[in-house]
């Protein structure tokens, strides 16, 4: 074990924030130092806004998105079209789709893909109540934004037969993304134009 350079407090800091992604050990001990530094400018207010964020965040029983509120703020925002639903794996699939800003519809978040080999069922996934607000009716077309991986694809093809008995259109990303590529990775413009030229599944 490498000996500590600072006190308990302090290296505990280093090692959470180690545990965050895109910070390294060498990251972190940079971050901890700046926010030692700027304790009133930055580090009070980050911790404050840690401790409420924490203190409110929900998973939206509707969609399966993170926000504060349940329903959540795209659920419940009375000027997205209700008639088309944006299937995504990740609730990071949904910020960048919503960074894109091609399509002003609901969402619908998996929580992962259908993955055998890793034990992932249907059951494990957001895929019944996907199905449930299909039924419900309302809804004319479900776009499955998942990755162009092989869980993805496999993960498409279930819920297009889980739900090819409610006449609805089930439609896919276009060309732009790549063979194994994931969605929360790619620019807005490709992300925006996969959108647009979507096609039926
Ligand atoms: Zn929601």
């Amino acid at each position: 074990m490498s000996k500590s350079i600072a006190g308990p407090e302090i290296e505990r800091l280093i090692q959470l924030l180690a545990r965050v992604p895109g910070l390294g050990p060498r990251s972190a001990r940079r971050a901890a130092l700046h926010l030692i530094k700027k304790k009133e400018q930055l580090f009070a207010p980050l911790s404050a806004a840690m401790a409420e964020a924490l203190d409110r965040v929900r998973v939206c029983s509707t969609c399966g998105n993170v926000d504060t509120s349940d329903p959540c703020t795209i659920c419940t925002d009375p000027r997205r079209e209700d008639g088309t639903i944006i299937v995504v794996e990740d609730v990071a699939d949904l910020w960048a789709l919503e960074r894109a800003a091609a399509m002003n519809a609901r969402y619908h978040v998996l929580g992962g893909t259908l993955s055998p080999l890793d034990g992932v069922g249907p059951d494990d996934l957001n895929i019944k109540g996907l199905v449930e607000r299909v039924a419900a009716g309302g809804v004319s077309e479900l776009i499955l934004a998942v990755n162009a991986t092989v869980e993805g694809q496999t993960t498409a093809h279930y819920i297009t037969d889980q739900v090819s008995d409610l006449g609805i259109k089930v439609t896919r990303l276009a060309h732009g993304v790549p063979v194994g590529g994931e969605l929360d990775y790619l620019d807005e413009g490709t992300l925006s134009a996969a959108l647009k030229s979507r096609t039926t599944f």
